[in-house]
């Protein structure tokens, strides 16, 4: 477990967290997020650092946690208690995510952008956080396998 914890924080970055309970965040910890390829985990952004590599990291994660590669939803109550810590398991999301692992639910993804923040943080801090991988044959992240079909011409 270590050393997947160790992955994740070395190959991932997290900006401040947002959830206004966090006695160590800044005062103004919307603007202390990292930009451009990130996965929103709304209490904080995620971005990935040091290149990581997607075979190397599902494997880690097949090593320690299988369950979260079986295709059933998983929360980040469950991530962040399989590692000990609930701010490593949004960031262990994050990167799986971003290196198209399993999909990403959100309340803001579920919801959709318009949704009035307060309702956002307050779905989030009820669970609803979770990642869901493609079930076992299923290929969704596959954009090679699109592009080869023969109703799309490159
Ligand atoms: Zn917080």
């Amino acid at each position: 477990m270590i050393f997947l914890r160790d992955y994740v924080t070395s190959h991932s970055m997290r900006g401040a967290c947002t959830c206004g309970r966090c006695i160590d965040a800044p005062e103004n910890p919307q603007e202390v997020q990292p930009t451009g390829h990130i996965a929103d985990m709304i209490f904080f952004k995620v971005t990935l650092v040091d290149n990581p590599n997607k075979e190397e990291y599902e494997r880690l994660v097949r090593a320690y946690f299988p369950q979260w590669l079986d295709g059933k939803e998983h929360g980040y109550f469950e991530i962040g208690a399989d590692l000990d810590d609930q701010g490593v398991g949004l960031q262990a999301m994050g990167l799986g995510y971003l290196l198209g692992l399993w999909n990403l639910l959100t309340p803001r993804s579920v919801l959709g952008a318009g949704c009035p923040d307060d309702i956002v943080q307050a779905a989030a801090g009820q669970g609803l956080i979770t990642i869901q991988a493609s079930l076992p044959g299923a290929k969704p992240f596959d954009l090679n396998s699109l592009l080869k079909s023969p109703k799309v011409k490159s």
